[in-house]
């Protein structure tokens, strides 16, 4: 089956097809005996996974490719983020990485054949002090300089673009200005993740859930394979895609990472009539806003204060999310929360991911997502395949080593991913 294009092809006249003729549709991926070798195994089954296997396949060719997952594909943070993608970073490296995703993003769903329902509507982060707003203006123009459409807006073009927020100055934090993002918006995490695997699949990639990783052999400074709980592998490229994990998973290979982790919560209420077309963030009351195309709002904040390895919602989170987000719309007083959640974010010192190379031949990793790492799935699966197949850093990335923490290289992104993701 290897490099073989499997599966049905998605299209309108498909469907009607299909359904006239009351035909099932093939399962999107398959599954797959664990074979004892591969040139490759990738451990995490989530967005940055599966978008280097099908980059490896699909660019270079590469399709002797395992995705390990210890539970199922999308589970972790990759299936429950609220799937804002933008770029209006903050440093050159951080603006130029993720606008290259934006952009991987935009063709997407032509490429996977797979609607990915991005949603390019507009993202504004608030200001509601002096310092804030000089951070925006610096952000401003540092995206201009790479070509990314932002700009500092006052209150009353705020209020035009989200007619049900409270710009007056008499609130407890005003509103003096907003940093305004309009190829920002929202996807659908989870088409992203199938997209992804279903393509990645089809080009003879084999992704194993329910296959967790119990030990990374390492002999002679090298990598070897990897243990499993369903066998060992061997494999001459191991990389770790394990997000809030990470860190567990490098200590495998005997990799220290300057990683700590920390559950992040989100909320989501019941369906109304759309109001609110762009994404609202404010890192003054910690909290972000979007409506989802069913009419859902969807709430996020900063990370828990506290390392954790906990998936849990808890009230303090809700009680504290619900006073912030009627500070800015008090109109929506009456609306009920439907739901809560949370994940696990590895957060590095500088709010920039880890990527790269580790003092393990062999051994790489796309790590350090934090709070802000799925809209990066497709530029950082499209670098690190290239630096799997070429054995190269490629430039795009080069910023982001591990080394930096050592040699002093910080890139310091929290000013623009401490609450909006
Ligand atoms: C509530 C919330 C909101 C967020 N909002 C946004 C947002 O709006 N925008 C944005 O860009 N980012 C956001 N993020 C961050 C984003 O979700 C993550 O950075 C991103 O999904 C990480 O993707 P990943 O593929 O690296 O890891 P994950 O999707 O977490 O996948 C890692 C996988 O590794 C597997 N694994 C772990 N250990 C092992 C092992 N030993 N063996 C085998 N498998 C293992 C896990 O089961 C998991 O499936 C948010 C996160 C959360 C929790």
């Amino acid at each position: 089956m290897r490099g073989r294009q499997v599966g049905a092809r998605y299209s309108a006249f498909g469907l009607l097809r299909r359904g006239l003729t009351r035909r099932d549709w093939p399962p999107a991926w398959r599954h797959h005996e664990l074979a004892r070798t591969y040139d490759v195994v990738i451990v995490g089954a989530g967005v940055h996974g599966l978008a280097t296997a099908y980059y490896l396949a699909s660019r270079h060719g590469i399709t002797n490719v395992a995705v390990l997952d210890k539970a199922y594909l999308g589970g972790g943070g990759s299936g429950r983020n609220t799937a804002i993608i933008r770029s209006n970073y903050l440093t050159p490296d951080g603006v130029r990485f993720y606008d290259r995703s934006v952009r991987l993003y935009e063709s997407l769903a032509a490429e996977l054949n797979f609607n990915v329902m991005f949603s390019q509507r507009g993202h504004l982060t608030l200001a509601h002090n002096d310092g804030s707003l000089r951070t925006m203006r610096w952000r401003a123009e540092v995206n201009k300089l790479s070509g990314v459409d932002s700009e500092v807006i006052g209150p009353a073009d705020i209020k035009r673009l989200v007619p049900y927020l409270d710009v007056s100055p008499e609130t407890r934090y005003p509103i003096l200005g907003a940093l305004y993002h309009p190829p920002g918006g929202t996807i659908r995490h989870d088409a992203v993740n199938w997209g992804y695997a279903r393509a990645a699949d089809a080009l003879g990639v084999q992704i194993h859930q329910n296959t967790e990783v119990t030990g990374i052999d390492a002999r002679d400074g090298r990598v070897q394979g990897v243990q499993t709980t369903r066998g060992a592998i061997s494999a001459p490229i191991v990389v770790n895609c394990t997000a809030g994990w990470s860190s567990l998973v490098a200590a495998l290979a005997g990799v220290r990472l300057p990683i700590s982790t920390h559950p992040l919560q989100a909320a989501v209420t019941e369906p109304v009539k759309m109001f609110l077309r762009t994404v609202v963030v404010s890192g003054t009351l910690h909290v972000y806003v979007s409506q989802t195309d069913r009419g859902e709002l969807v709430f996020g904040a900063s990370t828990d204060p506290y390392p954790s390895y906990s998936m849990r919602g808890t009230l303090e989170f809700t009680e504290e999310l619900a006073g912030h987000v009627l500070a800015l719309m008090p109109s929506i007083a009456k609306l009920r929360l439907l739901r809560q959640w949370a994940g696990l974010c590895d957060m590095t010192p500088d709010f920039s991911p880890i990527m790269g190379i580790t003092p393990v031949e062999g051994f790489l990793l796309d790590v350090g997502w934090g709070t802000y790492g799925f809209k990066a799935g497709p530029v950082a699966g499209e670098a690190m395949a290239e630096l799997i197949a070429t054995g190269k850093t490629p430039e795009i990335i080069s910023a982001f080593d591990l080394a930096r923490f050592a040699e002093g290289r910080l890139v310091g992104e929290k000013g623009a991913a401490a609450v909006g993701h």
